[in-house]
């Protein structure tokens, strides 16, 4: 038997490797660069609790528990880049767009950039006033 089917017949039944482990890996391997520059105290102990966690992930046959952990990863991963993305529109939105407060009642007022001098008119309070676009 060779060294691959061994290796199979070892991990029959063990969950293996997910979108967990890998960003795990790359934690690890960043941690292990930034030790390795800067020298922090406790970073070489956090790389090996997380390779060891990451072990024994790999070769846990507790699936189920496994599965639910990358799903809940997922879940934070989708949840960071909506909020970068968030970030990104609200940039786009300001090049567009100037935001005014309404003088009377402070009412944020949003008005297409562009278009010269305008009256605005606020929705809340109705108050007018005049600005560049
Ligand atoms: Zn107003």
């Amino acid at each position: 038997m060779n060294w691959r089917d061994r290796f199979n017949r070892f991990m029959y039944g063990r969950y293996g490797q997910d979108d967990l482990s890998r960003f795990l890996l790359i934690v690890a391997l960043v941690l292990l660069i930034v030790n390795l520059l800067f020298r922090l105290p406790g970073s070489g102990i956090l790389v090996l609790l997380i390779l060891g966690y990451n072990y024994f992930r790999m070769f846990s046959r507790n699936v189920p528990a496994r599965y639910a952990e990358n799903q809940k990863y997922l879940q934070m991963k989708g949840r960071v880049l909506d909020f970068f993305r968030g970030r990104k529109n609200r940039a786009e939105d300001l090049k567009e767009n100037h935001i005014y407060r309404c003088p009377k009642c402070s009412q944020k007022i949003r008005i297409p950039r562009g278009k010269g001098m305008v009256e605005i008119t606020c929705p809340k309070c109705r108050t007018k006033f005049r600005k560049r676009s």
